[in-house]
């Protein structure tokens, strides 16, 4: 029985109620909060994470489970190949299976224009010496088993790996609170207590917590929370549809994409399938204030979104969601403990037709499951990992935009650096906050 994507009728692992000081307080229990408290705990820093619904239950439990180097941003790339190492040594710390495979991921070329974006690529990975190779159409052929059409050819990373996600987090944040973390699930951050330029606390729904580090790692929801303090991220969120078949021959053990369909073997033998490069998003009050600087990435992929007029109620970017409250009472974070979109119909039906029509030996394999996520995007499509200047003590890392979950325990190795004030071992200026702010050009990441 699978058990993803989680809800909040999933039961509370970590009950509060939270402690009344903490050196550090993450405010999100996605894999980047998760991993963040777990390397502060490894170091013995005294940490508390605060999940307003269950751990891993929003992006974190309902992504594709690709751990991928293949592909990324150039300024991404050396912290993913620290990522990568990192998976290996937690999924051994942390004594579970998590479904970490090494099986690799290949992009599906339809056109020359394909292979020839994945010629840029591999310059990018000649530099970082990976096993990143272009396939021609016969070896396309042959890596993936019994596809009824030929590709023009593929770009392909052995060395890439998957995992569970919904086995994966929760695992690691075990492993995070048997190093020392507290974890408190059912508890929203509410606000910031600031005072001469500081951070001094968080208010949370069961009281206030006294600290000098807040880490807000809040996913689709981090913008809301930092704008009632003046910090303003112009980040937004897009609903995807994913699918999983039962159990099936196996195709490819690992994970394949070209523009119409996405495709990842499961530990449990199905396949997790998804549309390559279409989502939806809600239009709300944040989406108009940040157009403009979504214009080069709507210009670069202009069918890649669809709209939808509404945001709903209760939805970070809602409406009638509220800007602002006062820390004693009810926050938006509260009201929606888990974002939990549905799958689109017609995405189910189009993601079953487009994966039948490349393996028609197996029009008999039926879905199993289907489930939305709300993917947390920035303009430029890398995410924001930084200090906020004008609050002490205030960090953030969010806007992973759809790719955070390989490079996860990277970017949580890194932000503990950050809060410790030690050297990340990273050039991160690519992903610092005033790049919205300071006239820089918005430089575009790869899409997928
Ligand atoms: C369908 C889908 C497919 C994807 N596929 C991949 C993939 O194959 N590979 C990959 O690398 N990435 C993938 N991603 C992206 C990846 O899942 C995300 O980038 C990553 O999970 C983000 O982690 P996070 O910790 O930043 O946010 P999240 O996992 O969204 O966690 C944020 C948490 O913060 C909590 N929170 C928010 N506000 C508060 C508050 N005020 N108080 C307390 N708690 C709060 C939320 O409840 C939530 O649990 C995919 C995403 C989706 C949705």
């Amino acid at each position: 029985m699978l058990t993803f994507p989680f809800t909040e009728a999933d039961p509370i692992q970590y009950p509060g109620p939270p402690p009344k000081t903490s050196q550090v307080v993450i405010v999100g229990g996605g894999i980047i909060g998760v991993t963040t408290a777990l390397f502060l705990a490894s170091r013995n820093i005294p940490v508390t994470l605060l999940e307003k619904g269950r751990v891993a239950a929003e992006q974190s439990s309902r992504n594709w489970g690709w751990i991928r180097k293949q592909g990324r941003d150039a300024d991404e790339l050396p912290i993913v190949i620290e990522a990568s190492r990192l998976w290996r040594q937690l999924a051994d710390e942390c004594g579970e299976d998590i479904g970490l495979n090494q099986t690799g991921v290949t992009y599906l070329a339809n056109s020359d224009k394909d292979m020839a974006k994945f010629e840029e690529f591999m310059k990018i990975a000649a530099i970082h010496e990976l096993d990143t190779r272009l396939l021609d159409a016969d070896e396309t052929a042959k890596l993936i088993s019994g596809m009824s059409r030929r590709f023009k050819g593929a770009m392909t990373t052995p060395s890439d790996m998957r995992a569970e996600p919904w086995l994966a987090v929760p695992a690691l944040a075990r492993l995070a609170v048997r190093k020392g973390a507290r974890i408190v699930e059912n508890c929203a951050a509410r606000a910031l207590e600031i005072s001469a330029g500081r951070v001094k606390g968080v208010w949370t729904e069961a009281g206030y917590i006294e600290t000098s580090s807040v880490l807000v790692a809040g996913g689709a929801w981090s913008s809301l929370f930092l704008r009632r303090h003046g910090v303003a991220i112009p980040q937004l969120s897009v609903r995807v549809t994913v699918a999983a078949t039962e159990p099936m021959p196996e195709v490819y053990s690992g994970a394949a994409a070209d523009d119409h369909i996405a495709f990842r073997r499961r530990q449990d033998g199905g396949y997790t399938l998804a549309a390559g490069g279409s989502h939806l998003l809600y239009l709300g009050p944040d989406a108009f204030r940040h157009a403009t600087q979504y214009l080069p990435a709507l210009r670069d992929n202009p069918f890649g979104t669809r709209y939808f007029p509404f945001a709903p109620s209760g939805y970070p970017d809602g409406w009638s969601t509220p800007r602002d409250w006062a820390p004693d009472s009810a926050s938006p974070f509260e009201k929606m403990r888990v974002l939990n979109p549905a799958p689109e119909p017609a995405g189910l039906r189009s993601v079953e037709h487009n994966f039948k029509r490349l393996f028609p030996q197996f029009e008999s394999v039926r879905l199993k499951a289907g489930w939305g996520g709300m993917i947390d995007a920035m303009p430029d499509v890398v995410p924001v990992v930084d200090q906020v200047r004008a609050v002490g003590g205030l960090f953030v890392a969010t806007g992973m935009s759809g790719h955070g979950f390989g490079i996860g325990p990277g970017i949580g190795r890194v932000v503990s650096d950050m809060i410790q004030g030690n050297e990340t071992g990273h050039d991160l200026s690519r992903f610092r906050l005033s790049r919205f702010y300071d006239g820089s050009p918005v430089r575009l990441g790869p899409a997928l």
